[in-house]
């Protein structure tokens, strides 16, 4: 096996490279850690992009079996946001310079949807001067309805395809044409082909989940091309099927920190990418968030749901903030980035710079 210091100036890590690193402990895990800072700051900057996050609505059409809010979860009330509260919420991201806005939901595919989505689109392109940048994450939709989305002003989508290992894939949702793992790769290639920026990710410290599994991920990452990611932890819920596994989970620690490495390691492998610092590490970590962004990571999504909202969407146990409004989140992020040594990009819409460079793009 190579020293560490060798795998790290490699210009390609072979699966073996990233399965070695994944594993990496004390001194080489500090030299990991070292290696994708200096990448960062080479190739992004120490600047950190804010997102503000939406979470529009927890009605859902499936029953991923670790989601909280899917289909089947009885116990949980349901709710949709009023449009000129997702408005609102639209416009304090803007008026705080935000950039940009994520909005969120559980998967719905009627006409009804789709054509609100379309008009909220253009509601906040509106009020923002089209300046506010969109990103979506609405689970797998139709090609059409992607281009809708897209040329009524949304230029970003997020669709974590959760694991690239088809049987494993196949553990943690039904098995039914809903939750079908090819559907979600065309889906995939369809937000591409509609024009967006494309996001994807994976859950990270599923039961069942090998470390080879999770090296095979980030080989998946690369091979399509990426343009921004959403990786984070796993995190138990306890009214979900997958809770029967909970005796296979690794601590929440072990988790967090798998994520903390495979953050760095997408970033030694893809150096120009957008890295989110994902919400599910504040839930094990209070500083998760900002650990990932020394370590890698370049986006922030603060949550600027209203706070009445956002203890129904609990797609995971122990989610931070829930009890907050957006201004008590807003108050410290200047605070906690300052911290780490980072600055945030306002009133930017900080874009791949991969995407922005990338020409030569898998259509098909
Ligand atoms: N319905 C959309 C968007 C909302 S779910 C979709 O599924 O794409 C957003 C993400 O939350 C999912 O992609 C999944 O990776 C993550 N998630 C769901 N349950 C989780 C859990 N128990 N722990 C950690 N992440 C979870
Ligand atoms: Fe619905 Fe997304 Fe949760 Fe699956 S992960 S149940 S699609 S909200």
């Amino acid at each position: 096996m190579l020293p560490i210091t060798d795998i790290l100036n490699k210009s390609y890590l072979t699966k073996q490279d990233i399965i070695t690193l994944l594993q990496v402990e004390g001194e080489d895990k500090t030299l990991l850690f070292k290696k994708s800072r200096e990448i960062t700051d080479q190739h992004i900057g120490n600047k950190v992009y804010l997102r503000g996050l939406i979470e529009y609505s927890n009605v859902c059409i499936k029953d991923c079996f670790y989601c909280g809010i899917r289909k089947s979860n009885r116990k949980q009330d349901r709710y949709t946001i009023a449009d000129d509260q997702v408005l609102q919420a639209a416009k304090y991201a803007f008026e705080n310079k935000y950039g940009s806005i994520v909005i969120q939901a559980g998967e719905r595919t009627d006409q009804v949807f789709i054509s609100k989505i379309t008009h909220l689109i253009k509601e906040i392109k509106k009020l923002s001067d089209g300046k506010l940048g969109i990103t979506l994450s609405l689970g797998e939709q139709t090609l059409e309805t992607y281009k809708e989305w897209f040329n009524a002003g949304a230029h970003r989508y997020l669709l974590r395809i959760e694991t690239s290992n088809k049987e494993l894939y196949q553990k943690i949702h039904p098995n039914d044409d809903l939750h079908n793992f090819e559907n979600r790769i065309t889906s995939l290639l369809n937000i591409r082909k509609a024009g967006f920026q494309l996001g994807t990710g994976v859950m990270i410290g599923l039961p069942m989940q090998t470390i080879e599994n999770l090296a095979d991920d980030l080989l998946f990452l690369r091979e399509i091309k990426i343009d921004m990611v959403g990786m984070g932890p796993f995190i138990e819920h306890k009214d979900t099927p997958l809770f029967e596994m909970n005796h296979l989970l690794n601590t929440r620690q072990e988790r967090l920190g798998l994520t903390f490495k495979m953050i760095s390691i997408l970033r030694i492998m893809m150096k120009d990418i957008n890295i989110a610092a994902t919400t599910a590490l504040q839930a094990i970590d209070t500083m998760g968030r900002e650990k990932a962004i020394k370590y890698g990571a370049n986006i922030l999504m603060p949550n600027v749901t209203p706070g009445l909202y956002r203890n129904s969407y609990k797609l995971y146990e122990d989610k931070p903030c829930t009890d907050e409004n957006p201004v008590d989140c807003n108050t410290c992020i200047d605070v906690r980035m300052g911290m780490i040594g980072s600055t945030v990009g306002y009133n930017e819409w900080g874009d791949s710079k991969y995407f922005l460079k990338n020409t030569s793009k898998i259509l098909n």
